[in-house]
């Protein structure tokens, strides 16, 4: 290379670099407005047991309708609003409109099931989390055993936090599980001690469970472990009949994937699904 190639190819990377920061700058403050002018929505992806193929639960999933970008799914902004804190604000519009859905639905007369809505770490550091859960299920009027928040293995960074909060919350009477459990760095001696009632394996572990016989000892072993620590066990990402009768024979307890259903808007989830289950 001579030094002006490289001298071209660093201002192109530059001028990429400035891009993106452009790109990423312009959809925070976009975000801030998102909130207000109601560009948020949620779609529910409903979890099945494995045991009886009834559903059991649903999980509460936001997007963004952008005005000019269409559609942007989670994977894009929440590492940006989590970034610029604005995750709290979104986070609990989340839960309160995930627990007002799942409430009317109860009202209309269906049975009563879970739904699991997605804590951000951000959210889980608050001081005053569980008070503030408390006062979204008061608001709604929605029983506390309806809810089950997901939260990552990364809340054990901070194990004696980690500790208080989770006590606090299973005080409220709301489940907690893990979720993509497996690619976390939380030990088992953590594992052990934490008051949670779920384990969701990771959808990379179902991915390749019929190809990656390591993947197949994973999952094996994470379902093992969870009957013996008496949790919930549910595999994310099921997509194949071949992936179900080898979570079934592991006793899995519950599935969720499209092999049952994508995440779907709230609609389409009450005819396919809410106005399925027998009473
Ligand atoms: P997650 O909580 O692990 O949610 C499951 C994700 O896997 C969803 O992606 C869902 O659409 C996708 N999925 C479900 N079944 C299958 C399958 O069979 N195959 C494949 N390939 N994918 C499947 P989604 O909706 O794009 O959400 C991605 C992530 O964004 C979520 O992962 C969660 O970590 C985060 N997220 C979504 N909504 C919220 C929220 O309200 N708050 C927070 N803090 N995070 C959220
Ligand atoms: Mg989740
Ligand atoms: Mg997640
Ligand atoms: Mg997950």
């Amino acid at each position: 290379h001579h030094a002006k190639d490289q001298g071209q190819e660093f201002s192109r990377y530059v001028d990429k670099l400035k891009l993106v920061t452009q790109a990423r700058i312009e959809l925070e403050n976009d975000m801030r407005k998102a909130l207000d002018q109601e560009q948020f929505f949620l779609e529910f992806q409903p979890q099945f047991s494995l045991q009886t193929n009834q559903m059991v639960g649903m999980e509460a999933l936001v997007r963004w309708r952008h005005p000019k970008r269409g559609i942007i799914s989670p994977g894009e902004f929440i590492p940006i609003a989590e970034d610029s804190g604005l995750i709290v604000q979104l986070g609990e519009w989340v839960l309160r409109t995930a627990c007002q859905y799942n409430k009317n639905w109860q009202l209309a007369g269906y049975p009563p099931i879970c739904i699991s809505v997605n804590l951000s770490m951000r959210q889980f550091r608050q001081y005053n989390l569980a008070e503030r859960v408390g006062a979204i299920l008061k608001e709604v009027g929605m029983e506390a055993k309806y809810l089950e928040l997901e939260v990552t293995e990364s809340m054990t960074y901070d194990i004696e936090t980690a500790l208080s909060q989770l006590y606090s919350l299973k005080q409220l009477g709301i489940h907690i599980s893990i979720d993509d459990f497996g690619t976390g760095y939380s030990s088992l001696y953590y594992l052990k001690s934490l008051p949670i009632d779920r384990l969701k394996i990771d959808r990379a572990f179902v991915q390749e469970l019929m190809l990656d016989g390591n993947d197949a000892a994973i999952v094996s072993t994470i379902t093992t472990m969870a009957h013996h620590l008496q949790l919930k066990v549910t595999a994310e990402g099921v997509e194949n009949e071949e992936q179900l009768e080898f979570l079934k024979q592991q006793n899995c307890h519950e599935g969720q994937g499209f092999l049952f259903s994508k995440p779907v808007p709230a609609g389409v989830f009450e005819n396919e699904f809410l106005s399925r289950l027998a009473g």
